[in-house]
């Protein structure tokens, strides 16, 4: 230490000793910052702009400025409006899209969508046929590589590699075009219901996600996956990115929609945070 004063240096001693028992008094429950730089977050949403894929005949995401620039006052301002479908993009699909009187988007607890999750990469399979169905052959070889059983509460991802199409529409969704007439052109991977209902009967997971625009496939015509994992509240995350960078376990997912109230589906932040 260099010439302070002794009394100076006195104060600062009782000063720091004052904020170190503070901080005792209130200890965070956040994980101390070591351990948050331990842990990588990879995100998982595609971003929201004119290039974002919808359902065909849903809305497309609009931005419109309201302003931006320099104002009279002399500080800079920025400010937009925005509209959206619920479903396109990286979003959630709540119970109640597919299921009377169930759970919307705001009622659906958070211990639902934060917590350990699971990938099953299917993306050698799902590559060579656009229509792939994952099947519960998918789940039984992932539990056998993995020696144990899908965990208790897990979200599983379902990783069929789609998302490296992303935002090329007729490669993506199958076709470019738009509307009603445009549903039975779309072609990409999806859960078979054989698998979902595998899932719901003899699994206990709290949510499910894949890299393509719906749970069920393309070609799909009753939606029957989205009626048996949304009758059991389990949520659905679509139109993921980046489960190529993710491990096969050991590692959280934290998805949290746009809190809309009654909604059946809501964008959606999708992060994954695994230990480095
Ligand atoms: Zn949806």
């Amino acid at each position: 230490m260099k010439n302070y004063p002794a009394g100076l240096v006195l104060v600062f001693l009782i000063l720091l000793s004052c904020t170190e028992s503070n901080q005792h008094q209130k200890e965070s429950i956040l994980p101390k910052t070591e351990q948050i730089e331990s842990f990588k977050i990879i995100d998982l949403s595609h971003d929201y702009s004119k290039e974002t894929i919808y359902w065909v005949t849903a809305k497309q995401f609009e931005l419109d400025t309201v302003y931006m620039g320099e104002t009279e006052q002399g500080f800079y301002y920025s400010a937009n409006n925005f509209s959206t479908a619920e479903h396109g993009g990286t979003h959630i699909d709540a119970p109640i899209h597919f299921a009377k009187g169930g759970q919307t988007v705001d009622e659906i607890p958070l211990e639902k969508l934060i917590g350990p999750a699971i990938k099953i990469d299917v993306s050698e399979k799902a590559i060579q046929d656009v229509d792939y169905l994952i099947g519960i052959e998918d789940f039984v070889n992932w539990e056998a590589q993995q020696q144990m059983t899908i965990p208790e509460g897990s979200i599983v991802l379902l990783q069929t590699g789609h998302s490296t199409y992303y935002p090329l529409k007729e490669k993506y969704l199958g076709t470019d075009q738009r509307g009603a007439e445009a549903i039975a052109l779309l072609h990409f991977p999806g859960l078979s219901a054989e698998a979902a209902s595998w899932l719901v009967e003899k699994r206990n997971i709290n949510a499910i996600g894949i890299d393509t625009p719906s749970i069920d496939y393309g070609q799909s015509q009753d939606f029957k996956s989205h009626v048996i994992l949304l009758s059991k509240n389990i949520p659905a995350f679509e139109n993921l990115t980046h489960l190529d960078q993710l491990p096969n376990k050991d590692f959280e997912v934290i998805a949290l929609p746009m809190k809309i109230k009654g909604g059946s589906g809501a964008p959606l932040r999708i992060v994954a945070m695994l230990k480095e």
